[in-house]
């Protein structure tokens, strides 16, 4: 997904003029034990369709980036950044352009299939997380299987505050309107909320909602002039959750060192409890970083690490686990969950964002699949 979804990215980005720069990537190897280390990751990356990686000795790499300690590199050649707000308003304007709508401020708070599928229920908007359906039954595409069977969202809608997000209801004042919408494809893309929504779904059996786990990763910002021009990342060692702390440089040329993992809290079994998640960095978490971030970057001076910001990951592995893989979850297949005409999307981690663009393509084809 990932590989397939880098080309699609690049192409999709010079398409619809979304800023981006393929300012590529060195991963380190900071003493000699990692050399064989850095080897074994070129020739897995190839058999998985990166073929690109080219080994650097220490020397070369130090006259791409003279501030790097390293005992040998693998650079990637197409490895970029982009500007992931434009390239969301430009996937939105796409949407919309083909009959999309986008309702704000409105959570799926449960859902069933419909009882009596040929009876119009109400519901002429589309939610984030489904694709309308206003069409009459007549239009039900059958199949050998039977016609996909339709389902209703119940769906909570926030009058928004001034600054633009929905209130709360514990403050009172703002207005929950409730109403229902009828789909025949509903695609649970809720992010860490995916399976909290599928939890709240009566027709998806319980035993096929797999368990989440939250890792949230810290990121510090570099004060002071960057001295790298490309993404530094260390080799990724084994049992670690995350990819290791790693300089990551944005559109603006700002920089910051991360993310850590820092597991939170088992959310609990509960559907209807929220997730909360302290997005606030704990400028502590620092004394980890400096000695991460010099094995690689050794001149780093003291005092250099401002704590930035954060984001949390929806894992599907726990501390010590294997690192666990997307899962696009249909009707069929082992892991299905028997609901044909409903995708769940869990665990959509790094590199969900590079992976986008053939995720999509995934989904739609399994969802054809199932017609
Ligand atoms: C720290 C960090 C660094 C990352 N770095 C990279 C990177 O370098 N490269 C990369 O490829 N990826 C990266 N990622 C991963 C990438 O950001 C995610 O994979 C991607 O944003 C996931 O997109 P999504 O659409 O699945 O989920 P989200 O972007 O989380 O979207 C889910 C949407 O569902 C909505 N929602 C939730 N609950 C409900 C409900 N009940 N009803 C209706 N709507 C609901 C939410 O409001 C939200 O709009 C990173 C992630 C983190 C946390």
């Amino acid at each position: 997904m990932c590989v397939e979804g880098k080309a699609r990215l690049y192409d999709f980005c010079r398409q619809y003029g979304v800023p981006y720069k393929a300012i590529t990537k060195l991963i380190v190897g900071t003493s000699k034990d990692q050399l064989p280390d850095l080897d074994a990751f070129r020739a897995a990356s190839a058999k998985h369709g990166v073929a690109d990686l080219q080994l650097l000795s220490g020397p070369e790499a130090q006259q791409l980036e003279p501030a790097l300690a390293a005992a040998g590199v693998l650079l990637s050649p197409s490895t970029g950044i982009l500007d992931s707000h434009a390239y969301m308003a430009a996937l939105l304007a796409d949407a919309e352009a083909h009959g999309a709508v986008l309702a704000l401020n409105t959570r799926v708070s449960g859902g069933w299939v419909d009882p009596m599928p040929h009876t119009a229920t109400a519901g002429g908007t589309n939610s984030p997380c489904s694709h309308g359906d206003s069409s009459s039954s007549s239009s039900s595409r059958g199949s050998a299987m039977g016609p996909v069977p339709r389902k209703i969202l119940e769906l909570h809608t926030r009058a928004p505050t001034a600054s633009g997000g929905a209130a709360p209801a514990a403050q009172g004042g703002a207005e929950l309107e409730v109403s229902r919408l009828r789909a025949r494809w509903v695609v649970n893309a809720a992010g860490l909320h995916a399976v909290r929504v599928a939890s709240t779904i009566a027709d998806l059996p319980r035993s096929s909602i797999p368990r989440l786990y939250l890792a949230k990763g810290n990121y510090f910002s570099l004060s002071g002039r960057c001295p790298f021009g490309r993404l530094i990342y260390p080799m990724p060692e084994r049992g670690l959750a995350g990819l290791g702390t790693h300089l990551t440089l944005d559109m603006a040329g700002g920089a910051r060192f991360g993310p850590d993992v820092e597991w939170l809290p088992d959310p609990g079994p509960d559907p209807s409890a929220p997730i909360h998640v302290d997005y606030r960095v704990d400028p502590r978490r620092a004394d980890s970083f400096y000695p991460a971030i010099r094995r690689f970057f050794p001149a780093l001076p003291d005092g250099a690490l401002q704590p930035a910001y954060s984001g949390c990951r929806p894992k599907l592995s726990g501390p010590g686990q294997p690192a666990a893989d997307f899962l696009v979850q249909g009707a069929r297949g082992g892991l299905g969950h028997g609901l044909r005409g409903w995708v769940n999307m869990y665990g959509i981690e790094s590199p969900g964002l590079t992976s986008s663009l053939a995720l999509a393509e995934h989904v739609a084809q399994l969802l054809e699949a199932e017609a």
